[in-house]
């Protein structure tokens, strides 16, 4: 079938969300990001069939921030083993803020709570093979490379800005080695991470990954299998309860959409295969990818959450509907 109307609808519903860019504010308190256009929006859906479509910025690289840390995750398992990554982070959601170490100290032995927040994607980073920070941050691109096709970029600008300015982190990274959950030294795990947010991609590069994700972890268009089912599932119910900050269990009930976001504006979406049954255009599932910076109090897109949402409702793409 042709895209058109999809393209159309698309474009129509960006025209109108693109007003709330308005109610958000681009993250300063890593200053290079305060670089960035509080006006852009963009999104792409990627399909099994590898047709595209998308609507605004789908070409304005961005850099991954928090989105960094589905992929990281990916990296890791795929290397090191999904049980060995869990023997050293948990799967549980906390309702803190991203950059938090609160429950590090109560509940002991002190392991992170899940990879999707920084102490847990700071240990997770640790993980990826190799002694020094250069292998470990290279596991990561080969990684980012199977999934987009292309070995990206490290924004210069972005990873020194915030490496002067990663006091939390930093306090973070040396609480998890005094407790035995970090598997580097202190800066090399915080250079990989910073490293890692970094990495800069486009809304059709998140949509790709997105469709691996919504594959079980195979890529649909070249039949390559990136990650092992069961760490696709994982990471699909990590992305669900742990992946939108404090506005996970709203995303989960009112989108239902499996979706990793970043304080530099960038969402990833994963929608799995849909019954027929559904009004869902896309049985076959594809991929999503936001670009909105101006964020909201949770550190979401404003802009892209709405999109997001109102895609979900009228494509039917929540994984509660039948
Ligand atoms: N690099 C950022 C930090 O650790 C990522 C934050 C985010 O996107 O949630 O502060």
């Amino acid at each position: 079938m042709t895209m058109q109307p999809w393209q159309e609808q698309l474009q129509a519903w960006l025209t109108i969300y693109q007003s709330y860019t308005a109610k958000g504010h681009v993250a300063t308190y890593i200053p290079a990001l305060a670089h960035a256009n509080p006006q852009a929006l963009g999104i792409s859906l990627y399909l099994p069939d590898h047709r595209l479509i998308e609507a605004g910025d789908t070409t304005t690289l961005f850099t991954m921030q928090s989105v960094s840390k589905v992929v990281n995750f990916m990296a890791a398992c795929e290397t090191r083993g999904l049980a060995k990554v869990l023997e050293n982070v948990d799967v549980e959601p906390t309702g803190d803020s991203f950059d938090s170490m609160i429950r590090l100290e109560i509940h002991k032995p002190g392991k992170p709570f899940n990879p999707m927040i920084n102490a847990g994607a700071i240990t997770v980073a640790a993980l990826l093979p190799g002694d020094h920070e250069q292998q470990k941050i290279d596991h990561f691109l080969t990684m980012m490379e199977r999934c987009i096709g292309r070995k990206p970029r490290i924004n210069p600008e972005v990873y020194a800005s915030e490496m002067k300015t990663a006091h939390r982190n930093r306090a973070i990274a040396h609480y998890l080695k005094g407790s035995g959950y970090l598997d580097a030294e202190v800066e090399d795990a915080l250079n990989v991470y910073v490293k890692e947010c970094a990495v800069e991609v486009t809304t059709r590069d998140l949509a790709k990954i997105g469709l691996i994700l919504a594959h079980d972890g195979c890529h649909p268009i070249t039949g390559e299998r990136i990650v092992t089912k069961k760490t696709a599932q994982v990471t699909n119910s990590l992305m669900l309860t742990c992946g939108m900050y404090n506005a996970s269990g709203k995303t989960a009930a009112f989108i239902g959409i499996p979706a990793k976001s970043g304080v530099s504006g960038g969402i990833l979406a994963s929608v799995g295969r849909r019954s027929p049954h559904t009004s869902n255009p896309f049985p076959d599932g594809c991929g999503i990818g936001v670009y909105g910076p101006a964020i909201d109090e949770y550190g979401n897109s404003v802009a892209g959450i709405a999109l997001l949402q109102q895609l979900s409702e009228a494509w039917d793409m929540s994984i509660f509907s039948s």
